[in-house]
């Protein structure tokens, strides 16, 4: 305690009333900044606080009403920081699940920013002034750019494949390969999901393994579709062996029975024209023969969370007319967003520089690089002597099981406590990181804290950020 605190023995009853600490200067303050009640809340919270502490004997002097004003003031600012607020994705991973995976184009941003702000036309056709279909607005589109007879979208992509299952197979048969029973993270496993969608899984072939008479041999009667599901987020390599969409969609046909292809992230565009390996686009999917594909609007195609289900005019007829249809549906907003996303893919030419999925996953280990040196001395200067920093070649992920074993060269900064010292002190930094105002997400590897800045685009943002950083000791 300083100057303000009194010296005698203290006693709770000596306390500052509420009433004194909210007519301090800082409570005045408080009030503005916060409301009346929630400022008055703050200062009982506080007062309580110090009472239990002298109660306890853990406080030799009382404090002063502005010392308690203070204190209610940092945690009204602290509880007024949004929970959800942006971070510094320096994880490596671009299409990170748990920091949102795909960041928004800023068409598709205002976009849906105009969409909130206003009545839309969302179930209404302005040309008739009477009701339309909110599917409509981006059906045109999808239809445009997949080669499928229609569209319609859900949730996102769990969504549409539990729609498709419940529509197509309920009480019915599913045949799915064994090699194909994936779990996607989460709770997103196949077989549960089947049982909740009310379809009988009847699993053919082996692990590695699945052959066209395995299908063939289990379509029966009962069989109400065939499911392919992309592999998304694992390989299985050496003797291996599956049934290629082409064909399987033959043997399921022969019998009548429709193809679903569930690809998963789905890209719209081939990746191959950015240097990476070739994921199976959707359009392909729907030339192979599949009767439905599903695929993620968040994931490589860049935009908001999304299903889409592109396929088969009565197919889609049908998975329109289920009641689970309304259960799953997309919002305004995102329905905003999505629209201008897909336009943007109307011309592949400035696709990359406009979609900042694509943009991301573009960027050379080069231009990652000069981007790392040219931010060293401020970062340096931000630590202190009491780290090294390296920059090093490391190796990005694109995330969401798109293309797992595919890595992307990039540079990152390489920190290290600069003395001997105990692995608490990276944590510790790793922590200060994540307390800014703007949180930057790093890894821990091998006693570094790596900071892979192939996502950083925001450099002023993040020096800013780091100017507050409180170096742990
Ligand atoms: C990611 C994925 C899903 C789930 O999609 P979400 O958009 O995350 O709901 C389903 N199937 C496959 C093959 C996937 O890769």
């Amino acid at each position: 305690m300083d100057a303000d605190a009194r010296p005698a023995s203290p006693s709770p009853r000596d306390l500052p009333s509420v009433d004194q600490v909210l007519k301090t200067p800082a409570g005045q303050r408080a009030i503005e900044d916060h409301g009346r009640a929630p400022a008055t809340a703050a200062i009982r919270a506080a007062l309580d606080g110090v009472r239990a502490r002298l109660l306890a004997h853990r406080l030799a002097a009382l404090p002063s009403p502005d010392h308690v004003a203070l204190a209610a003031t940092e945690a009204l600012e602290h509880g007024a920081r949004s929970r959800l607020r942006p971070v510094f994705n320096l994880t490596g991973t671009v299409l990170h699940t748990n920091l949102g995976r795909a960041l928004l184009a800023e068409e598709a941003v205002a976009a849906a920013t105009s969409a909130m702000r206003a009545a839309v036309a969302l179930e209404y056709d302005l040309s008739t002034g009477t009701r339309g279909e909110r599917d409509d607005h981006v059906r045109g589109l999808l239809i445009e750019l997949t080669g499928a007879e229609d569209a319609t979208i859900v949730n996102n992509n769990a969504a549409a494949v539990l729609l498709v299952l419940n529509s197509l197979g309920l009480d019915r048969e599913a045949v799915v390969s064994r090699g194909e029973l994936i779990e996607i993270g989460g709770a997103f496993r196949m077989p549960d999901i089947m049982a909740r969608a009310g379809v009988k899984l009847v699993e053919v072939g082996t692990t590695n393994r699945t052959h066209p008479k395995d299908y063939a041999g289990a379509l029966t009667e009962a069989t109400g579709l065939v499911l392919k599901v992309h592999t998304s987020n694992y390989r299985i390599e050496g003797f291996t062996s599956e049934v290629p969409a082409r064909e399987l969609a033959a043997i399921a046909h022969a019998r009548g029975v429709p193809l679903v292809n569930d690809l998963g992230s789905g890209t719209l565009v081939d990746l191959a024209r950015l240097g990476l390996a070739h994921e199976p686009t959707v359009r392909e999917a729907v030339a192979e023969g599949a009767d439905i594909v599903t695929f993620s609007g968040d994931k490589l195609l860049g935009g908001p969370q999304t299903g889409f289900i592109v396929g088969n005019k009565d197919l889609i007829a049908a998975i329109n007319a289920n009641p689970m249809k309304r259960a799953l549906r997309v919002d305004k907003i995102r329905l905003a967003a999505l629209e201008a996303t897909l336009r943007l893919y109307r011309d592949p030419e400035r696709l990359a520089a406009r979609l900042p999925t694509l943009r991301l996953l573009a960027r050379t280990r080069a231009d990652i690089a000069a981007r790392a040196h040219e931010l060293v001395e401020p970062l340096a200067a931000a630590l202190g002597e009491a780290f090294d920093i390296e920059i090093v070649d490391c190796a990005s992920q694109i995330g969401s099981g798109a293309l797992p074993l595919e890595t992307l060269p990039s540079a990152a900064f390489a920190i290290r406590p600069a003395a001997e010292a105990s692995g608490g002190r990276l944590n510790a930094l790793a922590a200060a990181l994540r307390a800014l105002p703007v949180p930057i997400v790093g890894r821990i590897n091998e006693g570094a804290l790596i900071l892979d800045l192939r996502c950083l685009e925001d450099e002023a943002g993040f020096l800013d950020s780091l100017a507050h950083i409180r170096v742990p000791a």
